[in-house]
């Protein structure tokens, strides 16, 4: 037993060194396959694609799954042709990826979009819940729980983005301070392994399942339906902007907020580095209600820190959430003629990114190369990160919002599969940025890319510590120091779900299929 398992865990190590064996081609045994669904093996163009635009590997079929049982019959085949076929699959959610993970090199991808799970259920009573499938888009869910006076607690800043692509990686947003990420919030899954097998999973059945999957970048199963926790929904959301010159103030600030337990619901910040304007891309569909004296600040060029809050209230209550938004924005030191204050429905701050990507789209910039970063780094070596950073190797943000906001590490579950700093408070910072197609100046992809590596080499030189979000490598090496110490785990529990390293080769983790260089 001892001497199968060592050997399929070498075999795992060695296709993530990539030993790549030889070409893979479809079986037309596919065609026969008895699913609900059907196979396309002509359009399978959209697959390889993602919101990154970036890379584009083209699969050999797209499955249109009817059911979780189409997906599993479809894996369990794969699964049974063993270690010969090379064959892979790929989960696509809604392809909002940003380097091709959710793409499968001649392989399989299955466009979650077409399953038909049960229809969402919302829970009411003390514990309230809704039962989703996997491929659900969080838009939708805050519909229907909406209905009911309910919605999640834990959010992502755009929610046109499905249920399985978020719990792969993390799910992280203004709320995550107090709720932790969304992979915190969930009661239970419903999963097909890499063997085909469709397990249920919770903190108390197969659990190792259930927290391998969560955070797991589609490693060990393929998530059909999920549970998620839910909180009564508030009518409506006070949406405050502060601004700093001084960073270490405005970190100062936010890490005291995301301490106190009665402060706001939503913390987040941004950077805004040599603009007139003060704020840029998707983040201006904030709509101010600027005293004459805000409107009147100029930024003239200076780097900035936007400090991004918002308090859930009900009509009812305004009075005294005006009262607490008073005595908790008494605490700050921000500059004090900028005081930037909205009221909008809850729904409406939910999806304000929505509103932005509309926007983009008619003028056709929405489907531009996307070569986003995203960063978790540790408390202590914040400072440094942003003095090096903003202002010196960044000397503008025109290209794309860069947000910036600490989390408490204990609303994590340290069993899960993501990868974390070591300490109890660490930054998300995020630089999403556009570039402009064909550009070669420094709104074109190379300059960025360039950028992005300068950043990545200095948390490297400076031993910052830092981890990746959304983390993409090309090697094995890279993917190791990655883990860490969570490596060896990480890579026994795929030899335990997915053995044969069938699922998400998009990841370019335990590559099968994909060529060896781009
Ligand atoms: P896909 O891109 O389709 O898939 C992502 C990965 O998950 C792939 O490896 C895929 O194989 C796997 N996968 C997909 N579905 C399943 C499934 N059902 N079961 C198992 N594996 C599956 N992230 C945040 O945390 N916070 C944010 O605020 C945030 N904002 C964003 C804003 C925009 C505009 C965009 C484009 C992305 C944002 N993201 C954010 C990142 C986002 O969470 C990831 O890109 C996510 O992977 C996209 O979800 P998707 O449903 O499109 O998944």
């Amino acid at each position: 037993m001892h001497f199968l398992r060592n050997l399929i865990i070498l075999f795992l190590i060695c296709i993530a060194i990539k030993i790549n064996l030889c070409v893979p081609t479809i079986p037309s045994s596919l065609k026969t396959l008895p699913i609900d669904g059907h196979f396309d093996f002509k359009q399978v163009h959209h697959a390889a694609k993602d919101f990154g635009n970036r890379y584009s590997f083209l699969p050999s079929a797209v499955l249109h799954p009817k059911s979780a049982s189409d997906i599993a019959t479809t894996v369990k085949h794969i699964w049974e042709m063993g270690p010969g076929s090379h064959l892979t699959v790929a989960a696509r959610g809604h392809g909002h990826s940003l380097q091709g993970q959710a793409q499968a090199h001649r392989g399989v991808v299955i466009n979650m979009e077409s399953l038909q799970g049960p229809k969402m259920k919302v829970h009411t009573g003390n514990f309230p819940y809704v039962d989703v499938s996997g491929s659900e888009l969080w838009i939708n869910i805050l519909h229907e729980t909406l209905k009911h006076g309910l919605a999640p607690k834990s959010w992502t800043d755009y929610l046109h983005l499905t249920v399985g692509g978020t719990l792969s990686n993390a799910g992280i947003s203004g709320q995550a301070f107090r709720h932790g990420p969304q992979i915190s919030n969930v009661h239970q899954l419903e999963v097909v392994t890499g063997k085909g097998e469709v397990v249920n999973c919770s903190e108390k059945q197969n659990s190792d399942l259930f927290y391998s999957v969560l955070g797991g970048l589609g490693q060990f199963g393929i998530i059909t339906q999920a549970r998620i926790s839910l909180e009564p929904a508030p009518k409506m959301v006070k949406w405050i902007r502060v601004l700093y010159t001084d960073f270490a103030t405005f970190a100062k600030d936010q890490e005291m907020l995301i301490s106190g337990e009665s402060t706001f619901d939503y913390i987040e910040g941004f950077v805004i580095i040599n603009r007139t304007g003060l704020v840029n891309n998707w983040r201006s569909s904030f709509n101010s209600n600027d005293s004459a004296q805000a409107s009147h600040f100029k930024s003239d060029g200076r780097t900035l820190f936007c400090l991004e809050l918002a308090k859930y209230f009900n009509p009812e209550e305004m009075a005294i959430v005006n009262q607490e938004i008073m005595t908790s924005l008494s605490q700050l030191n921000h500059i004090p003629s900028t005081l930037f204050q909205s009221q909008v429905p809850y729904i409406e701050f939910l999806d304000r990114v929505h509103i932005s990507e509309i926007k983009l789209r008619s003028k056709g910039l929405w489907e531009v190369p996307h070569p986003w970063l995203n960063l978790l780094i540790p408390r202590s070596n914040i400072h440094i990160f942003a003095q090096q950073v903003f202002g010196n190797i960044l000397t503008n943000t025109s290209n794309g919002p860069i947000l910036i906001y600490p989390v408490n590490k204990s609303k994590w579950d340290n069993r899960t599969s993501v990868v974390l700093p070591e300490e109890d408070v660490f930054y998300l910072v995020a630089f999403l940025s556009s570039a402009a197609p064909s550009s070669t100046g420094s709104d074109g992809l190379e300059h960025i890319l360039n950028q992005n590596k300068r950043i990545l080499e200095l948390c490297q030189i400076d031993g910052l510590a830092v981890k990746q979000y959304l983390p993409h490598y090309s090697t094995n090496g890279e993917w190791r120091s990655h883990f860490g110490p969570q490596w060896e785990a990480f890579v026994h529990r795929k030899s335990t779900y997915d053995p044969l390293a069938i699922l998400a080769p998009g990841q370019r983790i335990f590559q099968k299929a994909a060529p060896l260089s781009l």
